[in-house]
């Protein structure tokens, strides 16, 4: 049990992995990923969305020399990647934090040989670990993390940098400037040849085709009309896949009073404390907390922040003997995404593969990519895992509509 809620922490990305006990064997040159031979297609493409998946999208588009545009709701680019740099002496993820799996993934993302990818990284193997089950916190044993990391595949942080870092350094060159923010899609007419794509504001842009990108929790929300409708099946399709809300919150303290990780027992998604400095050599505390699924719903009927961050404090102390209260330093960062408008959740948390109502584009002109789209499910690709609900899968089904659309 007690190794079942350190798995929770680990993030819930492992799950399957762990069903499938078994290490990747990775190759010691990466495959070409880009490989596209003959290019069948002219015309011009829109991408919807400017996260990790529209940003490969674009890539790909832009060394192939197919003209494309970015349309982003929002003012920035990166989607559920994003950083902060002034809260801690260190930088945050408000968002994507842990290279899932191993750190090699990272050359494979962006087609460079080898495994130490150019960036530092930090083996993620948290000793310190206690478990709250109801109102009870304990120490999980030295043994039973010792097990667990010799029986289960671990994680990787980035050092110094982000993943927001990683995007800019290898995703952005050539394509920020085809990103046109602030434009909200609102309606996506593909009854006729070309695809018409209005935004909130009313303006009306054509493509031959179009890379929806957009979270699967906005399009369940009916943020995108579609002209016609969306068939049934996709309708269906859309709805089965959970994808919970949630948030994350980071608190600074004088000192650190708490162990690396403190996982809580919940029923649905994940509830953690973590210490976010964990590895990186920083002088800062900062306590992190993650929480999806119920216990997200239960903060968001505190309705505010800072009512969220007093409640949390209580908690603590109650752990902690008042400790939390007597070392916050009075900041904080709540960085929800379940009720962000343009996200409406956290991550695809079902890993089976999708399904082929829920990628099949729309009359070969609208075609469906990001985190939710992994073909594969969690099996090797290339001799590494590659999670539905990741980072790598949004960025991997951005290549792989773009060769769809190339074919
Ligand atoms: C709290 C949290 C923790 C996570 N932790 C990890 C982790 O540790 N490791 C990991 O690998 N993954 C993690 N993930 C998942 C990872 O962040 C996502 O899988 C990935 O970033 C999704 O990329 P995407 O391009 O598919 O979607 P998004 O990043 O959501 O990009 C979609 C873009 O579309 C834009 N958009 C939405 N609607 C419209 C519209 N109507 N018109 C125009 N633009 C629109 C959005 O603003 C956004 O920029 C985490 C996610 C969250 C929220």
């Amino acid at each position: 049990m007690k190794k079942h809620i350190v798995l929770t922490f680990l993030t819930s990305f492992l799950f399957i992995i762990i069903a499938l006990s078994v290490v990747a064997c990775k190759k010691e040159e990466t495959p070409n990923i880009y490989e596209n031979t003959e290019i069948g297609f002219q015309g011009d493409v829109i991408i919807v969305g400017a996260g990790a998946s529209g940003l490969a999208a674009a890539k790909k588009l832009e060394e192939e020399g197919i003209s494309y545009q970015i349309l982003e709701a929002t003012n920035k680019l990166g989607g559920r990647i994003q950083k902060d740099e002034t809260f801690a002496d260190f930088p945050i993820d408000l968002g994507a934090e842990w290279i899932h799996e191993d750190k090699s993934i990272l050359n494979y993302l962006i087609n460079q040989p080898g495994r130490e990818p150019n960036v530092e990284t930090i083996l993620y193997q948290p000793m310190n670990a206690q478990e709250v089950v109801g109102n009870t916190i304990s120490q999980i044993s030295n043994q039973d993390m010792v097990d667990y990391y010799a029986n289960y595949i671990t994680e990787y942080k980035f050092k110094n940098t982000t993943w927001y870092d990683f995007i800019d350094a290898n995703f952005t060159q050539n394509v920020e400037q085809n990103i046109i923010y602030n434009s909200k899609v609102s309606t996506t007419d593909y009854s006729g040849d070309k695809v018409i794509l209005t935004t909130e504001d009313g303006t009306e842009y054509e493509a031959d085709k179009v890379i929806l990108t957009v979270s699967i929790g906005a399009l369940k929300s009916n943020a995108i009309t579609f002209i016609p409708s969306l068939p049934s099946e996709k309708i269906t399709a859309m709805q089965d896949v959970e994808f919970l809300p949630g948030f994350k919150l980071f608190m600074k303290f004088s000192d650190q009073f708490y162990p690396d990780v403190i996982t809580c027992q919940t029923s649905s998604g994940e509830k953690t404390y973590y210490d976010v400095a964990y590895g990186k050599g920083a002088n800062d505390h900062v306590l992190g907390l993650l929480s999806t699924g119920i216990s997200a719903e239960n903060y968001y009927l505190l309705n505010d922040p800072n009512t969220i961050v007093d409640t949390v404090l209580q908690e603590l102390d109650g752990y902690f003997s008042g400790l939390a209260s007597q070392y916050y330093l009075g900041s904080y960062i709540y960085q929800d995404w379940g009720q962000q408008t343009y996200t409406q959740g956290t991550w695809t948390s079902d890993f089976q593969a999708a399904s082929a109502d829920l990628i099949a584009p729309l009359d070969d002109k609208v075609y469906f990519a990001g985190e939710t789209y992994n073909s594969s499910g969690i099996s090797p690709v290339d001799g590494f895992y590659i999670i539905r609900g990741s980072v790598q899968s949004a960025i991997l089904s951005g290549y792989e509509v773009v060769d769809k659309i190339l074919e």
